[in-house]
């Protein structure tokens, strides 16, 4: 399902987060938010989700203006960056959260739901820690638990702000191209939020790159290492990070 922004503004108290925005997100394809601290990168993404509302403009998924509707009602997977699990319930609780809090007509079986949680741990490679708790889990192991809660209303799009900022190389390194495999196989619309020019280029089919709450440019990760301009850009970025 494809993701429309059109003429999105957003102000708190003065400051202008996000002024004008309009972008595309194609069906099934990965886009990186790229853009330094500030740009208005996770208001936007919170926008789309529905966690946020904005001040002008719509957010379509397909044909569907979406603008006014709930976050309960648009199906949609969110990763955070510090994973934003529940500390008191088990790994099999946290993934099946999101199925056990849908309003009971929309609310699979039980029994259902315990197949779903088996099949994302499996997924997720760690059906043996479906009883652990939150705190004895690696960072890694966390936000693949994160990724696997945020899949289990079956979402078409995937939305994730800066998913592996809080771990390190090695790990975000494996993690990256695991989301790069799950993608390709489930054909998510995903967007994912960075401020790491390395990993948008490696991971995504498109990078938005943003600056002052305006779209800077949008481009394929080919084409932004060949045009000579975006130099100015990668050096800007470069900079801030
Ligand atoms: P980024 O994700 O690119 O770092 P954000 O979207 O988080 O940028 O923030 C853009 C700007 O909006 C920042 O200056 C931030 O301080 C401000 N901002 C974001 N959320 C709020 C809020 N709830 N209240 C006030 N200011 C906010």
């Amino acid at each position: 399902m494809s993701i429309t922004v059109e003429n999105i503004s957003k102000n708190f108290s003065g400051f202008q987060a996000l002024d004008d925005v309009n972008l595309s997100f194609p069906e099934g394809q990965l886009t990186a938010l790229l853009g330094p601290s500030g740009s208005g990168k996770t208001t936007l993404l919170r926008i789309i989700a529905g966690l946020e509302s904005s001040d002008a403009g719509r957010i379509l998924f397909g044909d569907e203006d979406v603008s006014h509707q709930h976050v309960r009602d648009r199906n949609v997977g969110f990763v955070f960056q510090h994973y934003a699990l529940f500390k008191h319930m088990t790994v099999k609780e946290n993934i099946a959260f999101g199925l056990e809090s849908l309003p009971r007509r929309q609310r699979p079986p039980k029994q259902e739901i315990r197949q779903r949680v088996e099949k994302l741990l499996e997924m997720i490679q760690l059906p043996d820690l479906a009883n652990r708790y939150p705190t004895q889990l690696s960072g890694g192991q966390k936000q693949r638990v994160a990724l696997a809660r945020a899949l289990a209303t079956k979402p078409r799009i995937l939305l994730l702000d800066e998913p592996f900022g809080a771990l390190d190389a090695k790990v975000r390194k494996d993690l990256r191209r695991w989301l790069r495999a799950l993608h390709d196989e489930f054909h998510f619309t995903s967007i994912f939020v960075t401020h790491d020019q390395e990993e948008a280029l490696e991971l995504s089919d498109q990078v938005v790159v943003m600056s002052q709450g305006q779209v800077e440019q949008v481009n394929e990760p080919a084409a932004l290492y060949a045009r000579p301009e975006s130099r100015f850009v990668f050096d800007f970025l470069g900079h801030v990070n």
